[in-house]
């Protein structure tokens, strides 16, 4: 058996893992400044929390998901997003009782069976953020300005985030009747899954990669309630006291249900057609209809993937240690093998390779590690009670320090 991974799950190797972890630490920075708190959820959900939360006709729930009949006969999905998760769990765990905010982020990765191609994997990563509980525009505002300053701090300068309102179901009771006899009229111009679901959700037809951009053009437009309208507005002029570039996109439609007024992109060119780096929105019925409490809702999801790729060409942090132990004698391994824990407790990253091997080949080694310094210790450094420093990034010549002093040594070295 020759093993393998699956067509659309891959590896994340240094510099691209070292990468993610910059990312996910610059997003914990930002949310913490933000008031947001960690929400792991599980990876596992009831199917039905996808199907009614997600959405029926969505293609996430019709084509992606990873569902299955589990040993005791349970029907269950592995999570295509984290919201439906995010929102069972503020139900199930009385968040609303907390006397607090319901700030929450949450750092995982999600499973869609989608055709694997550039920047689409069926295993990725997502950043989310959701804050349910608050209606107001400045909740709009806020979470769009997070994300921007969050995607800043993580090295994306200048992202413009595309804009655009929904509306309530109010306003969309009668839009999906004119845009439902629009598209009824047009059928035999529709692609089969379109034609299929109109009836069921005559809106998805405007997010359909096939169908969308015309529509886009052509279609009837929503015209949005006073309240709708207001509101709107009032995220505008909030985002303009942020200093958040936005783009007002009246053809931004979101692939989901559940979304109700703002709904907001972040786009780069340089991604090529899959071009979404964010996405998120408003679901002010959400929760509600899941049955929880009437708790307006907004949240979005960062492809961390996708990120990652933007950023491919910014240095990474150094992994490689400080220092790199060797062992210059049979009779020295146990005192390499004690300094390395005496670095490592002095705050010290330390290496080595198997001391066992040939000092040459151990210097190989520590040339290949990238470390500043190499920790020397032979028969006359066992006899002294020292070590020897031997840089290695610049020349010069090997200097003893005691033992006991070699991890304050290399600090000062490290700083100087
Ligand atoms: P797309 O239009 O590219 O399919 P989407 O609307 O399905 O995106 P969302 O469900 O809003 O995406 O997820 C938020 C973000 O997650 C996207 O903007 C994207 O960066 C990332 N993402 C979604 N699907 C994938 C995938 N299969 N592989 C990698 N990243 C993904
Ligand atoms: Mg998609």
């Amino acid at each position: 058996m020759s093993v393998h991974s699956l067509r659309g799950f891959r590896d994340l190797l240094p510099p691209d893992s070292t990468r993610f972890a910059a990312i996910e630490a610059a997003a914990r920075e930002v949310f913490a400044l933000y008031g947001y708190q960690e929400l792991r959820i599980p990876t596992i959900e009831m199917k039905e929390l996808f199907v009614k939360s997600t959405g029926e006709t969505t293609d996430i729930v019709e084509k992606e998901m990873y569902a299955f009949t589990d040993g005791g006969g349970r029907e269950v999905a592995v999570r295509p997003e984290g919201t439906p998760g995010v929102v069972r769990a503020y139900i199930e765990q009385n968040l609303s009782q907390t006397g607090r905010n319901a700030k929450l982020f949450y750092i995982g990765n999600m499973f869609r069976a989608e055709r694997p191609q550039a920047g689409r994997f069926r295993e990725f990563e997502q950043i989310g953020a959701e804050h349910i509980g608050n209606a107001a525009p400045f909740a709009d505002a806020e979470t769009i300005t997070m994300l921007v300053r969050l995607l800043e701090k993580a090295g994306l300068a200048a992202c413009s985030v595309e804009l655009n309102s929904l509306g309530c179901a109010e306003c969309r009771k009668t839009y999906r009747q004119t845009l439902l006899d629009y598209l009824k009229q047009r059928a035999e111009m529709l692609c089969e899954p379109c034609r299929g679901r109109i009836e069921r959700n005559p809106l998805r037809a405007l997010d359909c990669k096939v169908d969308g951009p015309w529509l886009a053009e052509k279609a009837p437009k929503l015209t949005l309630c006073a309240a709708c309208a207001e509101h709107f507005t009032r995220v505008q002029d909030l985002l303009k006291i942020s200093g958040v570039p936005y783009n007002v996109n009246p053809n931004l439609v979101r692939g989901l249900d559940y979304y109700t007024r703002t709904v907001f992109e972040v786009r780069s060119s340089a991604l090529g057609s899959q071009d979404a780096v964010c996405g998120g929105g408003r679901y002010d019925d959400l929760v509600k209809s899941m049955g929880g409490p009437a708790a307006p809702a907004i949240g979005w999801a960062l492809g961390v993937d996708r990120l990652a790729m933007l950023l491919k060409d910014k240095p990474v942090a150094d992994t490689s240690p400080a220092v790199f132990v060797v062992s210059a004698a049979a009779a020295a391994q146990d005192q390499a093998f004690r300094l390395l824990a005496a670095m490592r407790a002095g705050g010290v990253s330390a290496d080595s390779s198997n001391f066992t091997l040939s000092l040459k080949s151990q210097m190989r080694s520590a040339d290949k590690s990238g470390a500043a310094y190499a920790l020397i210790l032979g028969e006359d450094e066992l006899k002294a009670g020292t070590v020897a420093i031997k840089p290695l990034k610049q020349a010069g010549d090997q200097q003893p320090v005691p033992f006991a002093d070699a991890p304050s040594a290399i600090t000062k070295l490290l700083e100087g």
